[in-house]
């Protein structure tokens, strides 16, 4: 034991192997932990994994095609993957024991053999639920589902959405997800055209007859979970009314004129809401609208149940303190609005994985500074997590990197004190141990080398078409290209 203290001495000088570490998951949380572990941490060598042959998550898949600068991102992940220390294993995915050997995935059991420790940080791949009447009905969709579509996450390219049957939209839920699904429906086809949107939602939405989004809240105003950039961009739709009560906004605004004076972003942001868009209600022909104190409690469909005609809301009322404290609470008054599409956008869930704690209420791994804690709040060796996994599907890459850099922290810290580790007494070898298992499940995994050739076919495909990109949207598309 006392040998083994010393090799996992900090100096890199003292460490007779390197540190062996996984990463499940090459979001934003993935690789802000790597970077963070490779500067300080010299005799680290890191294997990322992600079940798809692309990195970068949710900057690839989630983030809105207009919004290139968010995606420069990548530039700094490129960075961090020319270390000679970084290995990207992309088209592994990290899966339940049970399903290993049919399914092509490694178990974490697996995993735990070849690592001194794993950072999980899969992310939330799954969207929370209304739980109301007809939620399975054609016509209402997540807002996760959507923006994989247009986003071409494989596998929602056949989503199937009634755009070209109803003119009105409602989008459940105030955050700005929900601001970007209502940007994208309402915005002129010529300007995505410019952006790395895929091809088949761009024919889509040129066909779309959508011309009305209502952006529905349980709470008011001063509760609203976007921030200022989205409301602004969503005001400045070129050709698009704002439509509320603005009469209703403007006296909420001036009731808590004591809190705003302590809280500048929210000012700001009320200031644009209060001013509301510039176009004219009577020259757009296009309006988009925020409906406060709403709650919805059932889709509303034809006869056959076939399709979504409307939903019905109980109006709220606020009530147990001001701005985010505020409670919604029902008034058992109700409210049938039209529509042909509704998309929940009320947030994104992440899914427990074999061999790794999780807390079902929360949604999330448990955790001290992104070391994980077992269910008797004791901390595992070896396991930690980071990113949303670690902290719940809320917040921006900046936050997702502030917390990641919090994870490689602790594992820092964890190396420099010669804490437990996975299996201390086996010797790691990280990716290469597993390539027997690799091969006996036909998993090709895929390096950043390979995924540089993806891009650059991406970006050849996208410059015909005077595009940024044009993603590959089908794994075996990504797959053919290294042949
Ligand atoms: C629609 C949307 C728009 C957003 N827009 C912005 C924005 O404009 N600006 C901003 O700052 N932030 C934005 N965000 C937030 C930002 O995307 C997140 O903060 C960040 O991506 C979270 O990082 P993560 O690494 O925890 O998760 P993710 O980005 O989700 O990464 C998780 C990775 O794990 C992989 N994975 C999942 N399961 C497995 C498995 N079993 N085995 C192996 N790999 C697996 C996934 O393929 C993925 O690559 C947006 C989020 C969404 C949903």
């Amino acid at each position: 034991m006392v040998l083994r203290r010393c090799i996992r001495a900090f100096s890199s000088a003292a460490a007779t192997r390197p540190f062996r570490l996984a990463v499940v998951g090459s979001g934003p949380a993935g690789f802000y932990t790597t970077h963070r572990l490779l500067k300080e941490v010299d005799h680290v060598k890191i294997d990322v994994y992600d079940s798809l042959p692309v990195p970068h998550g949710l900057v690839r898949f989630g983030v809105a095609p207009d919004h290139p600068e968010v995606k420069n991102v990548m530039t700094t992940f490129d960075r961090v993957a020319e270390d000679d220390r970084f290995r990207f294993l992309g088209n592994v995915n990290i899966g339940p024991s049970s399903e290993s050997a049919e399914k092509g995935t490694v178990s974490v059991q697996e995993l735990k053999q070849h690592y001194d420790a794993i950072v999980f940080s899969y992310g939330a791949s799954e969207d929370r639920h209304l739980g109301v009447p007809n939620e399975e009905v054609y016509g209402v969709e997540s807002a996760r589902a959507f923006v994989a579509w247009y986003n071409g996450l494989p596998q929602f390219d056949n989503l199937k959405l009634p755009l070209d049957e109803t003119d009105t939209a409602v989008v459940i839920g105030q955050g700005n997800v929900a601001l970007d699904v209502a940007r994208v429906l309402l915005s002129p086809i010529d300007t995505l055209r410019k952006t790395d949107i895929t091809e088949y939602a761009l024919e889509t939405l040129s066909k779309s007859k959508i011309r009305h989004v209502h952006v529905v809240g349980r709470r008011g105003p001063l509760q609203a979970a976007f921030t200022s950039k989205e409301l602004r961009e969503q005001m400045n739709l070129p050709n698009v009314a704002f439509k509320a009560d603005k009469e209703w906004i403007k006296s909420e605004i001036e009731a808590a004129q004591p809190l705003l004076s302590k809280n500048r972003p929210l000012k700001r942001m009320m200031g644009i809401l209060e001013k509301g868009s510039t176009v004219s209600t009577t020259s757009a022909d296009r309006s988009w609208s925020l409906e406060f104190l709403r709650s919805p409690v059932e889709i509303l469909t034809d006869t056959n149940r076939t399709r979504v005609q409307g939903i019905r809301y109980e109006l709220n009322q606020l009530t147990g303190g001001p701005l985010g404290a505020a409670k919604a609470i029902g008034t058992g008054q109700f409210e049938d609005r039209a529509c042909g599409l509704v998309l929940r956008s009320i947030g994104y869930k992440s899914l427990p994985l074999d061999g790794v704690p999780f807390d079902s209420r929360q949604g999330l791994v448990p955790n001290r500074y992104g070391k994980i804690l077992d269910s008797e709040g004791q901390e595992v060796p070896g396991m930690y997590t980071a990113g949303w996994l670690k902290r719940g599907p809320t917040g921006v890459i900046v936050s997702t990197m502030t917390d990641a850099y919090e994870t490689a922290d602790t594992i820092v810290e964890d190396i420099k004190e010669a804490r437990p580790m996975l299996n201390d007494d086996l010797d790691k070898d990280g990716a290469d141990g597993l390539k027997g298992i690799f091969k006996s499940r036909g998993i090709r995994p895929v390096s950043y080398v390979d995924w540089k050739r993806i891009e650059a076919a991406e970006f050849a495909a996208g410059e015909k078409l005077g595009k940024p990109r044009e993603k590959f949207t089908k794994v075996e598309d990504m797959l053919a290209v290294l042949q």
